[in-house]
């Protein structure tokens, strides 16, 4: 493995893992889709391959370019974000143990450690993370196994400090864990912050083309990377090697697309805010965001993702379903535009909880298109929905 510390970021991107092949030189690693390698003699294996559920050299590939842009040891790729989550969960939970997380984490995320995790006997207490002393509080009452940090956070863009919730995680004993999906490891690189483990959805930016579900486990932290690993191994979520070598090459894209992503949302973002039809906007560029400073600090620039509040819940659904150049899907981070209305889909699952957003919030991905388009997209389906 070459050593990419001394390089830029999009170097990394580019040429961690993906060392021409030996044989003929092809200057991206094919694809390798055996199931099964070939042994010189029992127990004597090529590069240490034997079955993919446990190595694959393109799943390997992607996990040593994902572990490079995190600054970490270890990387391991899955076969959908919460499938990852699951693995790392059961590596570092048993029953009666508790998880602290944020009251707006992904609702996935809340449903996997309420409804798979609570039948094991694990606790799951939320909590506001933008409130330090809150969280204090309450992990000192509730003495957590893992202290999980979503930042920025889902639908409002919410910023928390990864170093002081460390910290916090840190006095308790507990693993500190950062869901970097949102911001990726171009913007925000946790485990510099002090966190112990990175998660990613890769079906988000950083495939980046609405075309792979995936998702990893980062740490540099070594008993919890063998833990991972086993899970891995012994429970199987594995990423195929095709979607590996998908994400692999969004990833090479990574930068150039999110900066664009970014400067087309801060174009949106501004628009709206001057538009007096629209209550609120959520996007950390805004200086009256209020976690605009500390995104300043921690993140090298402020992301693709914004959500606005309108004055009625008709007004956002009419709003949602007015886009043309917007396409109205869950998910985000492609290179194409999406258009969310969260009460109803990507925050269905936690209505009736702590977690559940008002039905006046509309989210937006915002692609990599032209900007004239995406603005006036904008404007036209505010002029249908007011
Ligand atoms: C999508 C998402 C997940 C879950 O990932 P899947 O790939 O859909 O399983 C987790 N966290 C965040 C922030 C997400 O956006």
């Amino acid at each position: 493995m070459a050593n990419h510390e001394n390089h830029g970021f999009s170097t990394t991107a580019i040429h961690a893992g993906q060392t021409p092949d030996p044989v003929t030189g092809a200057v991206v690693p094919p694809i390798v889709l055996a199931s099964t390698h070939m042994q010189d003699g029992v127990g004597n294996l090529r590069g240490g391959y034997e079955y993919a559920r446990g190595g694959n050299p393109t799943r390997d590939a992607l996990q040593v370019q994902v572990a490079a842009l995190e600054g970490a040891t270890h990387a391991f790729a899955f076969a959908s974000g919460l499938a990852g989550e699951d693995a790392l969960l059961r590596s570092v939970l048993v029953p009666g143990d508790t998880i602290v997380m944020g009251n707006d984490v992904y609702g996935g995320t809340h449903r996997l450690a309420r409804r798979i995790f609570g039948r094991w006997d694990v606790t799951v207490v939320t909590v506001e993370m933008t409130d330090l002393e809150a969280v204090r509080h309450t992990v000192a009452e509730h003495q957590p196994k893992v202290l999980w940090v979503e930042t920025p956070s889902n639908p409002f863009m919410k910023v928390s400090s990864i170093q002081d919730l460390a910290e916090i995680a840190h006095e308790a004993g507990a693993t500190a864990v950062v869901d970097n999906t949102f911001a990726t490891p171009y913007l925000q690189r946790p485990l510099e912050w002090g966190a112990d483990v990175v998660v990613h959805s890769m079906t988000k930016y950083l495939g980046g083309h609405s075309d792979v579900l995936g998702g990893a486990v980062v740490t540099s932290n070594a008993e919890i990377a063998e833990q991972v690993g086993f899970h891995q191994f012994a429970a199987g979520a594995v990423m195929s090697p095709f979607e590996a070598w998908l994400t692999t090459r969004g990833i090479k894209t990574l930068a150039v697309r999110v900066d664009r992503h970014q400067e087309n949302a801060m174009a949106i973002a501004e628009m709206l805010a001057g538009d007096p039809r629209v209550a609120e906007v959520f996007y950390p560029g805004l200086p009256s965001h209020p976690g605009h400073e500390l995104a300043k600090k921690q993140m090298s620039g402020f992301g693709g993702m914004l959500s606005f509040r309108l004055d009625t819940g008709v007004q956002a659904k009419k709003f949602v379903e007015s886009t043309s150049v917007f396409t109205l899907a869950e998910s985000l981070g492609g290179v194409e535009s999406l258009v969310n209305y969260p009460c109803e889909m990507t925050h269905a699952s936690v209505r009736g909880t702590e977690l559940e957003v008002p039905d006046t919030i509309v989210r937006l991905s915002v692609g990599i298109e032209s900007v004239e388009d995406l603005v006036a997209d904008v404007k036209k389906a505010l002029d249908s929905a007011i």
